[in-house]
């Protein structure tokens, strides 16, 4: 089957294109290449440093596997300009923020990342966001959001959708929903209602779009799943102090409590990296059998530890079925060490849901993996075969492209890909990968709007 190279709207490979990264097989991006992924996006959950020239300029010199393209992010903007404070921005720390916004715009960068459940971006409101992403907007980018809440946490999954929503109308860029999922019991089902939102949204007039990673469990950090934002005002040292204080850690013990019940109980958290070796492919519930504590101190215990990465158990099969069937939602990897989705989203997405579930089309899979994501994110001339595109080309058998990553033993590449062919050179040839990097920088164009 030969398919346009796919894209990946929500990568985690920043470090993998940095000059320091020794190892040179890690700016192949075998992960991705070994499943024909020809495109990736960084700087995603607001993470994007806004120095975006550096980023494309340093993936040209290192020599890349795939093409990448790269957010500025608000978490970086506004821990430049405000640390890890709780606080809102004065009219002058606004206007510092602004300018890093623009720069990055004007260098190339493809919009306006948030991860506004994550501390520091937490803390910013509504206004705060459209006030930056305004910047983006005039620069015609578009907004990618880690919504709020996935959940039931504060605003409410739905309202997190609203929110986005919201920014849409008030900036009028196009806006996408990175990674959608109805995360945790409380808001299972409600996948039906976010499709409403964003149906409701489309008909007025407003872009909206979506990836998403077709597992039922997220990948994330131990405390960015189960602490509350406030007790990570000021960051990790004063983090650890309050669980020591007698009043704020009970209070945060409470909290903790109430998000692993959200997220599915102690058995819904695997220890996938980030902590010593022996407790990786253990549950809390293991953890907490192990030590003799109940699961919130065993978590509390990882902590002081200095915390770990989690495989998040916490999603419907419904859910995801529900939201891949529809027309505005491509496909992502989310890749982060630690979960399976690194190396075999992709793969999975074609040999679970298309062949063994039946619940999307081939073709469905292809143009949600490709066409879908190039003209949604703004990439001119990829994500099609065509005459005078850039020749971004996957050959997969499809007998065998299907993943051999797993949970407890996610660091595999996946099997079936043929040949993958980057700006007209070949990354894989037969199934081996050739070594060549032939990946690019992708710049965002056409630029509107001032740059100086
Ligand atoms: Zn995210």
């Amino acid at each position: 089957m030969v398919a346009p190279g796919f894209i990946d709207p929500h990568t985690h490979y920043d470090r993998d294109i940095v000059p320091w990264s020794q190892d040179p097989e890690q700016s192949l991006i075998l992960p991705a290449i070994m499943q024909g992924v020809t495109t990736v996006f960084v700087g995603v959950d607001g993470s994007g440093h806004p120095a975006i020239a550096e980023t494309l300029s340093n993936a040209d010199k290192k020599g890349i596997g795939p093409n990448v393209a790269a957010y500025v992010g608000f978490g970086a903007v506004r821990s430049m300009v405000l640390g890890y404070s709780d606080k809102a921005p004065d009219a002058e720390e606004l206007i510092s923020m602004k300018k890093l916004v623009g720069k990055g715009m004007c260098e190339g960068a493809f919009g306006f990342s948030t991860g506004l459940f994550y501390s520091p971006q937490s803390y910013s409101t509504k206004d705060e966001v459209i006030t930056l992403a305004g910047e983006a907007a005039s620069r015609g980018g578009i907004y990618d959001s880690h919504l709020r809440d996935e959940s039931s946490y504060t605003v409410g999954l739905q309202g997190a959708v609203q929110e986005l929503i919201d920014i849409g109308h008030a900036t009028s860029m196009p806006v996408h929903i990175a990674h959608i999922k109805a995360l945790g019991v409380d808001v299972h089902g409600e996948s039906l209602d976010v499709i409403g939102l964003v149906e409701k949204a489309q008909a007025s007039g407003l872009a909206v779009t979506a990836d998403q990673y077709p597992w039922i469990a997220s990948g994330t950090s131990i405390s960015a799943a189960l602490l509350p934002r406030w007790a990570q005002v000021g960051g990790e040292a004063e983090m650890l102090a309050r669980l020591q204080d007698a009043e704020q850690g009970r209070e945060i013990r409470k909290a903790m409590a109430e998000n692993l019940r959200r997220r599915g109980g102690p058995d819904s958290l695997l220890l996938s990296n980030r902590v010593k070796q022996d407790l990786i492919g253990k549950t809390l519930q293991d953890l907490s059998e192990e030590w003799g504590l109940d699961p919130v101190e065993a978590a509390v215990k990882v902590l002081e530890m200095g915390g770990a990465g989690v495989a998040s158990f916490n999603q419907s099969e419904d859910d995801v079925k529900r939201f891949m069937k529809q027309a505005w939602v491509m496909t992502s990897s989310d890749a982060s060490a630690g979960h399976p989705r690194k190396y075999a989203s992709y793969a999975t997405k074609y040999a679970k849901y298309v062949k063994q579930e039946k619940t999307i089309t081939t073709a469905e899979f292809v143009h949600s993996s490709t066409g879908l994501a190039a003209d949604s994110l703004g990439l001119q001339d990829r994500g099609y075969l065509k005459e005078g595109y850039f020749a971004d080309v996957v050959v997969f058998s499809p007998e065998d492209y299907a993943p051999r990553a797993t949970f407890l033993d996610p660091e595999i590449l996946s099997a079936g890909v043929v040949d993958v062919i980057v700006n007209g050179e070949f990354a894989v040839r037969e199934g081996e990968p050739t070594g060549l990097s032939p990946g690019r920088g992708l710049k965002h164009t056409p630029l509107v709007g001032t740059c100086d």
